[in-house]
């Protein structure tokens, strides 16, 4: 038998990548391509199916050719997709709107509603989607209260990933994966869940079939086949979301194995074996197959708040940077790394974009807490690092309370270009991190699910055998006392400040423009 090869496609918010992997997880090509995200307001992040759909078949179709193998060795094609987005179409499956992603803010009055008045805490608890204006179930109630008109014109609401599927093979199904991130899906029963849709407005016959993640269809609309190059008959697997495709692409499945990336923003997540949610409402709980869930938090204040930090403070060292021909970002680290741990005893919370998890306050507010006449701009910086860390490590805390001590960490993302910040947080964690080879992860998750789907490998852990490691950190135990004694102090403060974020949030709302 001669070599197989398997494709992932992911479709993310600002682009669709197909990549061409060998039934040994080594990339053979890759093709990416970008498209908009439309925001005529600023609540609105939307996008067209349309130019999405395009994208998808021709990234397939290029990254065959460009890998000149036979495309009867290709075993599938299988499927990662950004979460949260919305489609009203109507009964042919023509979009009636655009995709709302999970970006769009347009629903955020609704979701303090269905928080408040409409039993929103019981309804998490089942279905393991915080609630919050990103999730389908919060833009329905939008869209059924504010855009009346689109909601009930509507034959069926679906996600960008049901659309492809719709248009290739003419039917609604939607993977368990994507279906637990709506906001709707009953993660015990594997089905819509009652109460959340009558809260949404609709029935399940208005919603698709829920299925397996390693659900596979055939028989390809002969269209599609022949653009895209590949044959009818070729299985394509529905895969699953790109955020636990990831915690599979950077080999953190094994329990206790904890993945943490932060790019612009973050998110910490891990695999557990059944589905659970936080009576506290911190963390999500998202499928990736009926033995494998994710539970774990997004923050949006990760490299956005130091990237922040090299645009307002760091004008000298971005001028130093051109002149030496290196990165802004390593000229700030080098200054921060001759500042002690623990910053002289300054404090950073990183809550410039209010926050998701763990506070889900969208009027949370930053702040420097302990400054004294002894702190220099470098204390700042590294306060800055440090803050970051430790907001994650607040939600690491939560995790805890839900599966015990982590095991080890896999860190991804834009920061572990940083060994000054790696050091940061296996410090501040006191856990052992890796930073794993992790190419195009999500795509590698859904290859990996695809071959799983065809029996090809015998469980999802042939990762391990796939994936690298670049970078690994011991935490240094003269740092850890320093962030233990830190810690407490870092969450009393934000704690302490729950009242004065929502009014000085007010504040900013009546006289900021
Ligand atoms: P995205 O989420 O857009 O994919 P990245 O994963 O590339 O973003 O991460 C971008 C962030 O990574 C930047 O905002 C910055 O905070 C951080 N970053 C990038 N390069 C470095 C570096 N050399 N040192 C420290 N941090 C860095």
């Amino acid at each position: 038998m001669g070599s197989k090869y398997v494709i992932g496609v992911d479709i993310g918010t600002t682009s669709t990548k197909s990549v061409l992997f060998s039934e040994k997880g080594e990339i053979i090509s890759s093709y990416n391509i970008e498209y908009p995200l439309y925001s005529p307001t600023p609540d609105t992040a939307v996008q067209d199916p349309e130019e999405i759909m395009n994208a998808v078949v021709k990234t397939i179709k290029e990254v065959i050719l460009s890998s000149n193998i036979p495309p009867n060795d290709i075993v599938c094609v299988s499927f990662s997709s950004a979460m949260h987005s919305l489609i009203a179409v109507d009964d042919e499956g023509k979009p009636l709107s655009p995709c709302i992603t999970w970006a769009d803010n347009r629903s955020v009055k609704w979701a303090d509603k269905i928080k408040d008045e409409m039993n929103g805490h019981q309804i998490y608890l089942r279905t393991g989607t915080p609630i919050h204006p990103m999730s389908p179930l919060s833009k329905l109630l939008w869209m059924r209260k504010e855009q009346y008109e689109l909601f009930s014109s509507a034959s069926k609401f679906i996600s960008i990933k049901e659309y492809v599927f719709y248009k290739l093979f003419g039917q609604f199904v939607v993977d368990y994966s994507i279906a637990s991130a709506t906001g709707m899906f009953n993660l015990q029963e594997l089905n819509w869940d009652e109460e959340a849709l009558k809260v949404a407005g609709v029935t399940s016959s208005q919603l698709s079939k829920p299925v397996s993640t390693t659900f596979r269809l055939t028989g390809m609309d002969s269209k599609f086949a022949e653009e895209m190059g590949i044959p009818e008959n070729v299985p394509f697997v529905v895969g699953a979301s790109d955020g636990v495709l990831s915690n599979l692409g950077v080999n953190a499945i094994e329990p206790g194995s904890i993945a943490v990336t932060i790019g612009t923003s973050g998110a910490i997540r891990t695999v557990i074996d059944r589905p659970i949610t936080d009576p506290k409402g911190r963390i999500f709980c998202y499928a990736l197959t009926e033995n494998h869930w994710v539970i774990g938090g997004p923050v949006n204040n990760g490299g956005m708040i130091f990237r922040w930090v090299r645009d307002q403070l760091g004008a000298s060292e971005i001028e130093a940077a051109k002149r030496l021909g290196v990165d802004p970002y390593d000229l700030l680290t080098e200054i921060a790394a001759k500042v002690s741990p623990g910053a002289d005893g300054l404090l950073f919370h990183p809550y410039l974009a209010g926050e998701r998890a763990p506070l889900w306050d969208a009027h949370a507010r930053g702040s420097f807490f302990g400054l004294g006449l002894h702190h220099k701009k470098e204390h700042m910086i590294r306060a800055v690092l440090e803050g970051v860390i430790f907001n994650l490590y607040t939600v690491l805390l939560a995790l805890k309370e839900l599966i015990g001590e982590p095991k080890k960490i896999q860190a991804t993302g834009g920061f572990a270009r940083s060994h000054l910040w790696r050091q940061i947080m296996a410090d501040i964690f006191n856990q052992e991190l890796s930073v794993p080879e992790s190419f195009e992860s999500s795509c590698l998750g859904a290859a990996i699910l695809g071959l799983y789907s065809l029996g090809m490998v015998d469980s999802l852990e042939v990762v391990s055998e796939m994936v690298g490691e670049s970078h690994y950190h011991r935490p240094i135990e003269e740092n850890v006392q320093i962030y233990e004694e830190l810690a407490p102090i870092y969450i009393h403060v934000s704690r302490s400040l729950n009242e004065d974020y929502q009014r000085i949030a007010a504040f900013q709302k009546k006289w900021v423009q």
